[in-house]
């Protein structure tokens, strides 16, 4: 065996379903009393329900989580917390939720507590971004990282299905770029492919059956593995690509990272065998570009970048970006490798 670095990151985990039931308990661990509690307007009506589980421990509540965590609205979410006297925040609601939380304790060192309801990972990293203007500035700060993470299979049952499966294929890209990581090593190794493993089992059976808890829990199961690994070790070009997508034509999250990850595998392919052959056995697929590919297809996610609101002007501009500072890379990142990348998933093509 090679030798190996491993960190761990300290967060407490609560999981099951149910377990929302705990946070009470949890917010007393924490030596808190005053919890503000954080979500998007679209999810305000479940953090008032939350609100009033909590009673008198509830200070507050600021529902005006948006994608991407504009700075001033992490200001006003900041401003809130002290008028309110808040001494720890409840972020529910996916990464833009717990974004905005993990902006609040950026600067005031609040401990926050998860409660992830996508599978977008972002509860289980150190990992802060903030938005200015056009410019999404990321950064690593442990102070971000929430202190506990209560996982409750049961608050994802309202996820849609189209969704879930975008939002799951995210957290699988997450475990994929972890396997080849720079820094990759066997423990997050075993994390990345159990989470693909889990998700790749769960995500049909949700397609079919979004109230079904049991394969609920293996997809949220999965996100949080996945979302460990993207805490632990570095990410590579699927990340800097849907960040440059993401970040400069606004196109969705989940759905970018659905499309763009099977042309990424297949441009890794022969460069990173070993951890082709873990994602392909861990979606039970002859191939990880396909597999990633079919999963997303079989079930009615987009596959075509063009589908999703980017033009063939924009996508020169794109390859231009993704060329400046690329992430390292089991591959070289070079220009016409790249174009071909992103023609074939501009159409939607199927890896060969
Ligand atoms: P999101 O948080 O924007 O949620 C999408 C929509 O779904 C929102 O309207 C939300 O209220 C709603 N929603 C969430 N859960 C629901 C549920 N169970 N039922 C019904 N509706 C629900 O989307 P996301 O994909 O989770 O997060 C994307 C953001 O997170 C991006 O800004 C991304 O950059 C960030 N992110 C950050 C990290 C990190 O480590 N910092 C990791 C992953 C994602």
């Amino acid at each position: 065996m090679q030798p190996f670095v491993y960190n761990g990151l300290p967060s407490r985990v609560i999981f099951g379903a149910g377990s929302l039931a705990q946070l009470g308990r949890e917010i007393e661990l924490l030596g808190a009393t005053r919890a503000l509690v954080l979500s998007t307007p679209q999810q305000r009506a479940q953090a008032e329900a939350l609100a009033g589980q909590l009673g008198e421990r509830a200070a507050g509540l600021f529902a005006e989580a948006v994608m991407h965590v504009p700075v001033e609205t992490a200001r006003q979410a900041r401003v809130f917390a002290t008028e309110v006297g808040a001494d720890c925040a409840i972020a529910i609601g996916g990464g833009s939720t717990t974004g905005l939380g993990k902006a609040i304790a950026l600067e005031t060192s609040l401990p926050i507590i998860a409660i992830p309801t996508t599978y977008a990972g972002s509860e289980m990293t150190p990992i802060y971004g903030l938005t200015e203007g056009d410019v999404k500035k990321t950064g690593r700060d442990l102070r971000v990282l929430p202190r506990t993470v209560i996982y409750d299979p049961a608050l994802t049952t309202s996820l849609p299905p189209a969704l879930s499966l975008t939002s799951g294929i995210n957290a699988i890209a997450h475990a994929a770029e972890g396997l080849y990581a720079q820094d990759a090593n066997p423990i997050v190794s075993l994390m990345a492919e159990e989470g693909i493993r889990a998700l790749g089992n769960g995500l049909p059976l949700v397609m079919d059956e979004p109230g079904n808890l049991a394969a609920r829990a293996d997809c949220l199961y999965g996100a949080w593995l996945c979302g460990a690994v993207l805490g632990s070790v570095g990410m590579a070009l699927h990340h800097k690509l849907c960040h440059t997508l993401g970040g400069t034509f606004n196109l969705p999250h989940a759905e970018t990272h659905t499309i763009v990850l099977p042309h990424v595998l297949a441009y890794n392919r022969e460069a990173a065998p070993e951890a082709m052959k873990r994602i392909a056995r861990a979606l039970r697929a002859d191939d990880a570009a396909q597999g990633a590919f079919d999963l997303a297809q079989d079930y009615g996610a987009p596959t075509a970048l063009k589908d999703i609101g980017l033009t063939a002007t924009e996508l020169d501009v794109a390859l231009n970006l993704a060329l400046k500072n690329p992430y390292w890379n089991p591959r070289p990142v070079e220009p016409a490798p790249l174009r071909a990348l992103l023609e074939a998933a501009f159409e939607g093509r199927r890896p060969t």
